[in-house]
């Protein structure tokens, strides 16, 4: 039989021991008012969560993809999804909205589905990152790099003084039953 001395010292470990499993387990884990804990944010940093981080910038994640037909049906879509969500933008987005379009565009380009157009395009957006001060530079960063690609697979410019036109999409008549309907 241990003495009681050291019996108490290894009681005392072993509460430790419980008290920061459970912590890790439990109280690291948990949000106060949706705001990420510390366990998350750690790991957040650690996988590149900011707007710099490899999350965001990493490698294209999709094999390539070899038949030119869905390639070229996915771009046409993947074009149209792109441009309509600059052309809905807001004019005068939020700080956390200009993260959340940053994020998108550099998602959108990691998981695109054709790999090989993923690779390119990764390059493209490193050197003309993003540009999310609000709707108009969005929609035309949007139709610019759109354009280097059009360059390089040999496919006409598109005037980018007609974005606004060719993707308006409807978002006047909603902003104008927005205006409408708010009270004087
Ligand atoms: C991010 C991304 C990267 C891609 N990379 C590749 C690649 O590496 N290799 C490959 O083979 N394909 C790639 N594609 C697909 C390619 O860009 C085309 O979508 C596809 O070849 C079909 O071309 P399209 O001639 O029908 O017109 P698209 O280029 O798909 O354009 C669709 C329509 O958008 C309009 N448009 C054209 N240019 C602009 C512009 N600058 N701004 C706004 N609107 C415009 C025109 O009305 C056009 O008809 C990529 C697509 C995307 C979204």
């Amino acid at each position: 039989m241990a003495p009681p001395a050291i019996r108490s010292r290894f009681v005392l470990l072993a509460l430790f021991g419980v008290a920061l499993f459970t912590f890790l387990i439990l109280g690291g884990h948990r949000s106060i008012d949706g705001q990420p804990s510390p366990i998350q944010q750690a790991n957040s940093n650690k996988q590149g969560g900011g707007s710099s981080g490899a999350l965001l910038t990493g490698h294209a994640i999709a094999p390539k993809l070899g038949n030119a037909t869905a390639k070229a049906e996915l771009g046409r879509a993947a074009w149209k999804v792109l441009h309509t969500t600059f052309a809905r933008f807001p004019e005068k987005p939020s700080e956390e909205e200009k993260e959340a379009l940053r994020s998108y565009v550099h998602l959108f380009q990691r998981l695109y589905p054709c790999g090989e157009c993923a690779e390119h395009f990764g390059k493209v957006l490193a050197k003309y990152p993003p540009q999310v001060s609000s709707r108009s530079a969005a929609a035309m960063w949007g139709c610019m790099v759109h354009n280097i690609v059009n360059k390089r697979l040999k496919k006409p410019q598109f005037n980018c003084e007609n974005i606004g036109d060719a993707y308006d999409c409807g978002c006047g008549d909603d902003e104008k039953k927005e205006k409408d309907a708010a009270p004087a």
